[in-house]
């Protein structure tokens, strides 16, 4: 592993560690409600238990073993008819115990697969385990002290593991937000990273393309954006194979990342490495899952993002980008599923552009989630018609979606209340053709003398008389007809 190589040549190789909190409505092993750590009242939801007290007794939240199972199975694994739980030793002021109920040698699932989607195609990402464990309290430190809110204590905590599979950046980034879709899928977790209820480590090595040796790895942990994700993993990418490139070793190390020198940073070597001496918990029982409440649990599961993406491109014919932008969010999905029901001849490629670029970016600006906001299916469908069948200009329908949005309503009365049909009349387009004509004397000579170009420059002025909302078909062929008639003449 010393031999000195083209920093160009190497690649890395990435395996994750997620965890996930479940969003059940009690812990892991008390009865506290699981509350939102960032806005409840430090330590206004917690128990003898969750505070680790002598003498009490953990009794496993069976929500929390579905949501888990839910999770093994959309993760394609293989679910343990007996997992047990274990006590993982180590001392830390957010953990009262003294130790984290955890799964270590026998895992509620393993042997997984999620797919993911790079620039060449599909690609498997294989899941080593999925198990259950309880979530710690929270530090907060200040300059002469520190502060711990045990609400976060005992949450229950889903952790997944990947074999080092990602080769790249990109992939992992792919993984992620896949993942975090999953889990929002399945409701059983909110996917709000800013809030820390997803966390990933990522363990790095790089390696000669083409070999199949994993090298040594460091790991980085507490990554919790995907924006801190890609840069990390990229800066730890780097220099590793800098390193090997300068004939150095890489030292297998935890590392944290400085997001204001955007450099890794050595938490612990190896020979610091924790002995978390685990043992089986003595105060649980072996966790058995019988077949029959899988099957019920399998039976339950909604189409996953997967799914829908591969459906909308095969049966719905949506380009491969649109189906992936759509099928991501449940709520999007379920939108869009519901407005191209409405209008059998509305193409579904148009719907999907309108949801994925007006739609999305009303979005962004607004604090509503779609579900909050006053827009219908049957609204969004029928103001795409509109638009299609040339009743209304594009840039008008923008403006009644996000009417639409804010305060409902209907598309075709939003668009007459605002004066925004097409005017298709005729009549009415020959009346602003004869007056663009007599108030442009000079340019309408110089086209009949033969500049044609002026021909354009007149449409313009037409459409502009009709504050843009004219047909612009009519509107030439008005124009053509008027024109040639005074070059008869
Ligand atoms: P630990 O439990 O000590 O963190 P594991 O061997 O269980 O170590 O691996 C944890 C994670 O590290 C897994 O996601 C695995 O895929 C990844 N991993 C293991 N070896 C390597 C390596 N050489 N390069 C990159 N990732 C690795
Ligand atoms: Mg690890
Ligand atoms: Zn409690």
């Amino acid at each position: 592993m010393t031999e000195s190589l083209p920093i160009a040549t190497l690649e890395p190789v990435i395996g994750l560690e997620v965890h996930a909190e479940l969003l059940t409505r009690s812990k892991m092993f008390c009865g506290c409600a699981v509350v939102d750590v960032t806005s409840a009242a430090p330590n206004s939801s917690v128990c003898e238990i969750c505070t680790g007290m002598p003498g009490t007794l953990p009794v496993i939240n069976r929500r929390a073993v579905e949501f888990a199972i839910r999770v093994a199975l959309a993760l394609d694994c293989e679910i343990a008819e007996t997992s047990i739980f274990a006590r993982k030793n180590y001392f830390y002021p957010d953990l009262p115990k003294g130790y984290q109920i955890s799964q270590y040698e026998d895992p509620l699932a393993q042997h997984g697969c999620l797919m993911i989607r790079t620039g060449e195609g599909e690609e498997p990402i294989r899941i080593r385990r999925v198990h259950l464990e309880e979530d710690t309290g929270k530090l907060f430190h200040f300059d002469s002290h520190s502060l711990i809110d045990y609400n976060r204590s005992g949450v229950p905590l889903l952790e997944i593991v990947t074999e080092p599979d990602l080769a790249s950046v990109e992939e992992v980034k792919s993984f992620a937000t896949h993942l975090r879709s999953i889990l929002r899928y399945l409701d059983v977790n909110s996917g709000d990273m800013e809030k820390g209820v997803i966390r990933f480590e990522a363990n790095v090595s790089v390696r000669p393309p083409g070999s199949d040796d994993l090298h040594t790895r460091t790991e980085i942990k507490n990554l919790n954006s995907f924006r801190i994700m890609v840069r990390a993993v990229s800066y730890e990418v780097e220099r590793q194979s800098k390193l090997i490139a300068e004939g150095q070793q890489v030292r297998q190390e935890t590392l944290g990342w400085d997001e204001k020198a955007g450099i890794t940073i050595a938490q612990r070597s190896k020979e610091e490495a924790h002995d978390y001496r685990y043992f089986p918990e003595p105060d649980l029982p072996a966790l058995v899952v019988h077949s029959n409440w899988i099957e019920e649990i399998r039976s339950t599961l909604p189409e996953l993002p997967h799914q829908k993406h591969l459906r909308y491109i095969e049966e719905i014919g949506l380009s491969d980008y649109a189906a992936g932008v759509i099928a991501a969010e449940r709520s999007i999905a379920e939108f869009f599923e519901a407005s191209i029901q409405i209008n059998p001849n509305l193409s579904p490629e148009k719907l999907a552009n309108w949801i994925s670029t007006d739609l999305f970016s009303i979005l962004n600006d607004s604090s509503l989630d779609l579900d909050q906001s006053s827009l219908t299916p049957k609204a969004m469908s029928d103001l795409v018609q509109l638009v299609d069948q040339g009743e209304v200009s594009a840039s008008s329908a923008k403006v009644v979606l996000e009417e639409l949005f804010l305060r409902g309503g209907d598309p075709l009365s939003l668009v007459h209340e605002g004066g925004l049909m097409i005017i298709k009349d005729r009549s009415q387009i020959k009346a602003m053709v004869e007056k663009v004509v007599a108030e442009h004397p000079a340019q309408v000579q110089d086209y009949l003398d033969g500049k044609s170009p002026l021909y354009q420059y007149l449409v313009g002025q037409v459409m502009r008389a009709a504050g843009g909302r004219a047909d612009p078909a009519i509107v030439q062929q008005v124009l053509s007809d008027f024109l040639a008639k005074l070059a008869d003449q």
